[in-house]
């Protein structure tokens, strides 16, 4: 084999599809899909990291995918709200300002248009957030949001993401004030989804394109230089050598397998922090609710994000059945990663009862998962740490590619669009 990939997720595979027989993926679980991975179990149907939903602002990437899916593909529309002091508010928040109590609306009208931080030069997000939706928006719903899903302070955020945040336009906010209805965020607005099989199936998809071999239940234990390529060994001790190698595997592991790393990567590694996800998955008797996804800013709430995935694709709940997924973004040390499923399953239970939302004797499935790697966080420090790890790295001629391989907060289509490149640069070789 000439090109060895570490990682069989949606960068790994879809990488491995645009090559030739001589490539192989090294996956560490029974089942490749990664982050974009779903469970089927009961007759339900989770996209067990978080929901994934099917959308790019790169079109002839978004082409390829929905082409990949072939039959097995349907476009939905978005239906998300905000749960807002028991009200559900459209999302985004600036767009439904009419739904909030008269109060609140004032003092979110108010702070935006009448806002002392409009002309500041914002350093952080918290600071971003008060600039461009005012104080009202911004601790009525973005910060504590925020707060929520980062599972940080948002003062110490940096706003390397914020280029994804739509600024609303002046005029759809005054309308959304008086109740005139506005749609903001349209790029998401209509997205794909498979019909069957969960997001999984966009990367069982590209797989049957990938023409070299593709070992699951192979975690890679060493990663080592050998003359000019490199030399992998995975558990079991089996050795293979490779001229190219791609690691799409989150850095941090990548580093504990590979002693001669450069130190500048190991050190700038220990300076970005990440988040883990614990995600609680009930399958429920009824009809359940017509979403796609509540956020929760309130910080009672144990969860910041609710979803329904019956609402993704009728087959993915048994017929009469619905389902939600409960999201909650821990670190160790933090108290909620340490606690016991079947506590985080009884919080979010209770969570969801008093949100009159579920009834307990409905529940026909339950099960929690975690992940440990969910979300790079953008620290202050985040671009200058992760500049001296990616170009340590790409010194000793490994490629890395992916989410957490390149340590960056992008989508799946984004890991296509990055393997679709690294796949031209590798042909060449
Ligand atoms: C909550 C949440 C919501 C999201 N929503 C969306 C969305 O709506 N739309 C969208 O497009 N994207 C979404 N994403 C992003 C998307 O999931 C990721 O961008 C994408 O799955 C990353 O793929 P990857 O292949 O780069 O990495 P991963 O999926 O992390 O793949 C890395 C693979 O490496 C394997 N591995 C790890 N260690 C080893 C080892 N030692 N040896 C061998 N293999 C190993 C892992 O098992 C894994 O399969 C979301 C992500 C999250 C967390």
């Amino acid at each position: 084999m000439t090109i060895g990939i570490l990682g069989g997720g949606i960068s790994g595979i879809s990488l491995a599809a645009q090559l030739d027989e001589n490539v192989e993926v090294l996956e560490k679980r029974a089942r490749i899909g990664g982050l974009c991975g779903s469970i089927i179990d009961q007759g339900f149907t989770f996209d067990a990291a978080g929901p994934h939903i099917m959308f790019s602002k790169n079109k002839e990437v978004l082409n390829l995918m929905v082409a990949t899916l072939g039959d097995n593909v349907h476009q939905r529309r978005r239906e998300n709200k905000i749960w807002f002091k028991g009200q559900l508010v459209k999302y985004p928040f600036e767009n439904d300002l009419a739904s909030l109590p008269k109060e609140d609306n004032f003092a979110c009208i108010y702070g935006y248009i009448v806002n002392p931080h409009a002309d500041e030069a914002p350093a952080s997000l918290a600071q971003w957030s008060y600039k461009t939706f005012g104080e009202g928006i911004s601790d009525k719903y973005f910060i504590p949001y925020n707060r929520k899903i980062w599972n940080y302070d948002p003062a110490k955020l940096g706003l390397e993401f914020v280029s994804r945040i739509p600024k609303p336009p002046m005029e759809d906010v005054l309308k959304s004030s008086i109740g005139i209805p506005t749609e903001g965020y349209l790029h998401q607005l209509y997205f794909y989804y498979p019909v069957e099989g969960g997001y999984e199936a966009i990367v069982h998809a590209f797989a049957k394109k990938v023409r070299g071999r593709i070992c699951t239940s192979s975690p890679v234990t060493e990663v080592k230089r050998s003359g000019k390529g490199w030399q992998v060994t995975t558990k079991n001790e089996e050795r293979r050598t490779y001229n190219e190698l791609v690691s799409t595997i989150p850095v941090h592991e990548l580093l504990t397998v590979w002693p001669d790393a450069p130190k500048e990567a190991r050190e700038a590694a220990s300076r970005l922090r990440y988040n883990s996800l614990i995600n609680v998955l009930l399958g429920l008797r009824g009809d359940g609710v017509p979403y796609t996804a509540l956020y929760i800013p309130d910080p009672a709430i144990v969860f910041h994000r609710l979803s329904f995935p019956k609402y993704f694709s009728e087959r993915n709940v048994p017929h009469g059945s619905w389902s939600v997924m409960a999201e909650i973004t821990a670190n160790e040390g933090d108290g909620i990663w340490e606690t016991n499923d079947d506590q985080v399953l009884e919080r979010v239970i209770v969570d969801l009862e008093k949100m009159g939302l579920v009834d307990r004797n409905d529940i026909a499935y339950r099960r929690v998962v975690r992940f440990q790697y969910g979300y790079p966080v953008y620290e202050l420090d985040y671009r200058e740490n992760v500049t001296v790890l990616r170009e340590s790295i790409a010194r000793t001629g490994l490629h890395l590619l992916g989410r957490f391989a390149q340590f960056d907060y992008i989508n799946s289509d984004v890991c296509v669009e990055r393997a679709l490149a690294l796949a031209k640069t590798l042909n060449d070789v």
